[in-house]
């Protein structure tokens, strides 16, 4: 038996005794969860703003330690440090093949990690001792020597969403200005990692907006330019936009501030449809692109970021204990990372 951490409603949680998931394929991985932290979604469900019920296994950002890997397995050994992915990819079918692996077709879509019915319960939560990955060459990823943990867990969603927001745009458009609009009903860890890592690969002007305070002050320690308030009708011109506020008052700004022929990424869930200043937009020819991230072929460049100039801890609120993780979570704060001590027995399971 192993421990499972049950997220049963907003702010309440319990460690559940279930069996241990077994090594049911040749193709397939078992790994232990070290450090997993909360992504944007997991706090607005335990803060009651959006509606996924419970009861379900908790958790889909992690490094874990693989202890068990199938005979086909090629790419990780037992003992290794992986970034698990929080999307299920298969990397073999038409949609993972083209790097669209949160769409794989050899299960049903949206099968994620820890977010209950919508992502298919049969894959468990990573807030658990252990967690099968049932296509481990093609989406376990290992993490670099030298790079926390603890710093790297966000890399399986949050931080990757981050970077698809203004890696490709400025891969286009190298040293072009970048906006990212942040606000309360957003997806603020993804803001900021979105602002941090397009100033670490090199963007001109990186500007910040948000009417708060503390999130503001980690966008400045990233190197970002901080504009605080709520979004006002525009900004200015910025090839590369961000709406990371989840409001309809912050993506119209993003989208408004987007300059001719620039692209305007959405990395929010909106549960009710804003208006959106299309003729504008017709008129700037601009693009917007809102969707959930294919995260696992980005994993890697967002690793060389970290192992570079890229520090993703500076948007962590906290770093609890494994015992801890119930009373941080009920009250949580915008980016919490879980880790634990590894044992004698799970280094003798990783030898
Ligand atoms: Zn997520
Ligand atoms: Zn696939």
């Amino acid at each position: 038996m192993m421990r499972q951490l049950l997220l049963e409603g907003p702010a309440k949680l319990r460690w559940n005794e279930v069996d241990e998931p077994e090594l049911d394929d040749p193709a397939a991985a078992i790994v232990r969860p070290l450090a997993v932290t909360t992504c944007d979604i997991d706090v607005a469900v335990l803060r009651g703003a959006y509606p996924l019920a419970g009861p379900y296994p908790f958790g889909h950002e992690a490094v874990a330690r693989v202890v068990q890997a199938g005979s086909s397995v090629t790419a990780v050994a037992p003992g290794d440090l992986v970034v698990v992915p929080f999307q299920i990819s298969c990397g073999a079918c038409s949609p993972c093949r083209t790097g669209r692996t949160g769409n794989c077709a050899s299960h049903p879509r949206m099968s994620t990690y820890g977010l209950g019915t919508m992502g298919g319960l049969q894959w468990g939560g990573l807030l658990a001792d252990l967690a099968l990955v049932p296509h481990a060459d093609a989406m376990l990823v290992p993490l670099p020597a030298g790079i926390d943990p603890a710093a790297a867990a966000g890399a399986s969603d949050n931080i990757t969403d981050g970077w698809r927001a203004v890696g490709p745009p400025l891969a286009e458009t190298p040293g072009a200005d970048v906006l990212v609009v942040g606000g309360d009903h957003g997806s603020n860890s993804i803001g900021l990692y979105a602002a941090g890592i397009a100033v670490a690969l090199g963007a001109g002007r990186v500007v910040y907006a948000d009417d708060d305070a503390g999130r503001l002050a980690i966008a400045a320690r990233l190197g970002a330019e901080p504009v605080e308030g709520p979004p006002p009708a525009k900004l200015g011109s910025f090839p590369v936009t961000v709406d990371a506020s989840g409001s309809e008052q912050g993506v119209r700004c993003a989208l408004n501030s987007t300059a001719f022929d620039g692209v305007c990424t959405g990395t929010s869930v909106f549960l009710t449809d804003p208006a959106l200043p299309l003729f504008a937009m017709y008129s700037r020819c601009c693009t917007f692109r809102i969707g959930r991230a294919h995260v696992r072929p980005a994993i890697p460049q967002v690793l060389d970021l970290i192992a570079g100039p890229f520090d993703p801890a500076l948007v962590t609120s906290a770093v609890v204990a494994w015992e801890d993780a119930i009373d941080a979570l009920s009250e949580p704060p915008m980016k919490l990372v879980i880790t634990r001590a590894e044992d004698g027995a799970d280094q003798l399971a990783a030898s």
